[in-house]
């Protein structure tokens, strides 16, 4: 993902300059939507001035820090001259060709089949089309910051189409200063509800392709809440940050139509929740990467290499540190009560306590390792911890480490505004996580390398009762008996959730679950998203009834669960006043409270 200030600039100068010349020069692609039975996307790429041999890429990954492979979807693919003369078309790697010289204009035309719901892939069906562009389009290495022009063909009469990308003269046309900037504006065609909203003095559009409720349910989402939320949170991160660097913005909203997660773009986001979810709170972590990841980046993440893992330590702040912001400001704008946001604070510290793998993989590890994530080995708890939750939690320990030592001036809001003005206005990035440590040093007046040495970049245990003590938070521990069902798994994958682990003698194993076992249904309802939860709520005793698949043999298996001691954290508001309370109540509220 890649988003470049002056280059775009340049661009909308030349543009206004030179119009007439750029279009004889420009990479147009013609997407057709017509074969919605088999899910295929026909792409019909044009390039001007392919006199030479031209290279032909597909990215390995998007979205996800994850390699994945868009160039197997790809079939059909054929290269010719703008005559219609055949053109050599060689292969090079697993994601790239060589094409002959077309003497002018070269074609190149495929078909790609993408059926896979949610906001990181592409999705062609009788329901709606979402495209990702990097999961679809072919790019020429050499000229990938060449302006682009796309157009959607056979759009089904009742579909509308929602992008955040400029449009073209011509029907359902766009145009993009570059590949990267097509790459960051997913598209989404169906017969949508939508609605704008003027906050901040910008145009805030969200868009809404939900399944058809089931006929006996309760409404699972309104307009109304819809409007409520997006207002509240884009009006709490632009006062938070000071600004808003988005000439406009699109939520794109799927609605209990498969997959899960959010995406960012600068000037846009993708997110899928399940039915009856509420999509408030990856809205506010979504808008926050507007900021933080998009615009306060990274160095090691530019350019974007699509061809290869592209690593860096800090996504522990561009990841966690969004979601603190996200919760904080959930309870800002009221969405949330302050009971909701302590209930996920002491949540994250039990998942963080959970996971025996703190004790060797840093946050710092984390971030970088990431790209291990589609292992089912490196899911599990022994193996790894998770950057979104140690960094959400990270955030609101440096936070109140920055109010201390500066009697509540400085805080990790003021942190992300330095981070705003210092690289993200003046269009530069920042040096990874030895430039965050710089900067909280310099706004704390104090050198804060022990709290990165031991917290961030190693594996000492956080002393969360301690610090949140000294921001006004009381956490506490209960021992209690839980349920154990004797089996981990790991993430949901389309036919269900992999077993990865059944602990030796426990009930899972005695009841004949083996690891690789694919679990369908748990308790008569699909294990996806519901397994989780489920298995963290368990009673001891409870009757679990699962539906799995080993291989491509379907079974049903009944067992009870076990025991296991549990300790569960609860954080509440600390009694006393003083900087403690002034640094909660300014956490809490987003405002400037002295001490008393
Ligand atoms: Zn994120």
């Amino acid at each position: 993902m890649r988003f470049r200030f002056l280059p775009r600039l340049a661009g909308l100068l030349l543009l206004a300059a030179l119009a007439p010349l750029r279009a004889a020069a420009t990479i147009h692609y013609t997407i057709s939507l017509a074969n919605r039975a088999e899910n295929r996307f026909g792409v019909r790429m044009e390039i001007p001035d392919a006199n030479q041999a031209t290279e032909l890429d597909m990215p390995v990954w998007n979205g996800l820090y994850q390699v994945r492979e868009f160039a197997s979807r790809i079939l059909e693919l054929h290269a010719s001259t703008a005559a219609g003369t055949a053109i050599s078309l060689r292969r090079l790697t697993p994601h790239s060709w060589l094409a002959g010289p077309a003497g002018g204009r070269l074609i190149v035309e495929y078909s790609i089949e993408w059926d896979e719901p949610g906001p990181f892939s592409s999705q062609l069906n009788d329901s709606h089309a979402f495209l990702n562009a990097a999961t679809l389009l072919l790019f020429v290495p050499q000229r990938r910051s060449e302006d682009v022009t796309l157009e959607l063909r056979d759009v089904p009469q009742a579909w509308r189409v929602a992008t955040a990308l400029d449009s073209g003269s011509a029907a359902n046309s766009y145009l993009a200063r570059s590949y990267d900037d097509l790459v960051q504006a997913p598209i989404e065609a169906s017969a949508f509800m939508d609605f704008s909203l003027q906050v901040a003095g910008r145009e805030i559009r969200v868009v809404v392709h939900a399944a058809p409720p089931a006929p006996e349910s309760v409404p699972l989402w309104s307009r109304e809440h819809l409007e409520d939320a997006a207002q509240r949170i884009v009006e709490t991160e632009t006062t938070l940050m000071g600004d808003a660097p988005f000439p406009r913005y699109l939520f794109i909203l799927h609605l209990g139509t498969g997959g899960g997660g959010g995406m960012e773009h600068p000037n846009s986001t993708a997110i899928a929740v399940g039915q009856g979810f509420d999509p408030a709170a990856t809205m506010a972590h979504e808008l926050f990467h507007a900021w933080n990841v998009l615009r306060i980046r990274p160095r090691s993440l530019e350019p974007v290499d699509y061809t290869r893992e592209q690593p860096t330590d800090a996504l522990w702040f561009a990841e966690g540190v969004t979601s603190t912001i996200a919760a904080y400001t959930l309870v800002r704008s009221g969405l949330w009560g302050r009971e909701q946001l302590y209930a996920d604070l002491a949540a994250q510290i039990q998942e963080l306590e959970s996971r025996p793998a703190r004790r060797f993989e840093s946050a710092e590890d984390s971030s970088i390792a990431t790209w291990l994530d589609r292992a089912p080995l490196y899911g599990r708890d022994v193996n790894s911890i998770s950057y979104y939750n140690k960094g959400q939690l990270l955030g609101l320990c440096l936070d109140i480490t920055l109010r201390e030592a500066t009697g509540n001036r400085e805080s990790l809001d003021s942190l992300l505004r330095a981070m705003n003005t210092r690289y993200a206005q003046k269009h530069e990035f920042y040096g990874d996580t030895a430039a965050i440590q710089a900067l909280a040093s310099e706004l704390a007046q104090r050198d804060l390398t022990s709290f990165f040495a031991r917290y961030v970049a190693g594996t000492d245990e956080i002393p969360f009762a301690e610090i949140l003590a000294r921001g006004g938070f009381d956490l506490r521990q209960n021992e209690s008996v839980v349920g154990d069902a004797g089996f981990s798994a790991g993430r949901a994958g389309a036919a269900g959730v992999t077993v990865t682990a059944v602990e030796a003698g426990g009930p899972a194993e005695r009841a004949g679950l083996r690891p690789g076992d694919t679990i369908v249904e748990i308790n008569g309802a699909p294990a996806t998203p519901r397994l989780g939860r489920l298995l963290a709520r368990l009673s001891p005793g409870e009757e679990i009834r699962l539906r799995i698949l080993r291989g491509a043999q379907a079974q049903s298996t009944v067992f009870h669960a076990g025991e296991r001691a549990s300790r569960a954290y609860r954080v509440s508001e600390a009694a006393g006043g003083g900087l403690p309370r002034a640094i909660r109540e300014s956490i809490l509220t987003g405002k400037s409270v002295a001490a008393q």
